[in-house]
């Protein structure tokens, strides 16, 4: 169908410009329109039509974070140029499978992950020839360690990024994190541009920032994000049972 008869096309299409008007707009703001973050849409719990819809709409990078769902997609939507981001809680035992589709894992967080992503890779690239995979390292924000929602402590992020460094397969892309809940997301934000400053004097150039969602995307703008997780803005809010 054509985007003038499907309803759901032109509704994700509406927001699409919407979340792009408001990208271009901070983008402007902060002055970085020599350097604008890029858009990856967060599409769990979407059906794998409003991806390829989505795509038909000209984005070109999708964000997943369970590797079932994920894995189901790609395989329906193999024809369609386009990469996938694991933005999710990662078990190593599934590392085997995410590397099959994944472009770039934006959570990376524990050194035995970083392990089980090199073994993987070792093998993917070796069936399949596939390029290196991207890792984010992914750092917990928040002031109260026992109530963070995932990551590493900033802490640990140097030995992470050394580990990643020496893994064949596996490319050191940057950082991410998402602002603690009830937080001020500019101090967060900040926060993170700081640990990414201190990243980059060892690592040059692992210069990505992966940061802001949809209520938050403005501050990470601010803040230097380099790729932004957008889903509920454009895919609408996520059904309560799949
Ligand atoms: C779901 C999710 C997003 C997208 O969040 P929205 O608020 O729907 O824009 C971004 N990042 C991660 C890690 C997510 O799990």
């Amino acid at each position: 169908m054509t985007p003038e008869t499907d309803p759901r096309t032109a509704q994700l299409g509406q927001r699409l410009t919407a979340v792009r008007q408001r990208i271009a707009a901070a983008v402007a703001a902060a002055e970085r329109t020599d350097d604008p973050p890029r858009l990856i849409v967060v599409s769990k719990f979407h059906p794998a039509e409003d991806i390829a819809r989505l795509a038909g709409l000209g984005v070109a990078d999708f964000g997943e974070n369970r590797d079932q769902e994920a894995s189901e997609k790609a395989a329906l939507l193999s024809g369609l140029d386009v990469r996938w981001h694991f933005v999710g809680q990662l078990q190593s035992k599934k590392a085997k499978t995410v590397v099959r589709y994944a472009h770039a894992v934006h959570s990376v967080d524990r050194s035995q992950l970083v392990e089980a992503l090199g073994r993987a890779m070792a093998v993917e690239q070796e069936r399949s020839g596939r390029g290196s995979l991207d890792c984010f390292i992914q750092v917990s924000l928040d002031d109260d360690a026992e109530a963070h929602r995932g990551g590493a402590a900033p802490a640990d992020v140097p030995l992470l990024a050394d580990q990643l460094e020496g893994a064949a397969g596996l490319r050191l892309a940057g950082v991410m994190a998402v602002a603690p809940l009830g937080a001020d997301p500019d101090r967060a934000f900040a926060k993170l541009s700081g640990i990414s400053a201190r990243l980059r004097a060892d690592h040059p150039h692992a210069t990505g920032v992966s940061a802001g969602m949809s209520q938050d995307l403005e501050a990470a703008i601010r803040c230097g994000a380099t790729h932004l997780r957008i889903g509920s803005d454009i895919l609408g809010s996520r059904p309560a049972v799949r």
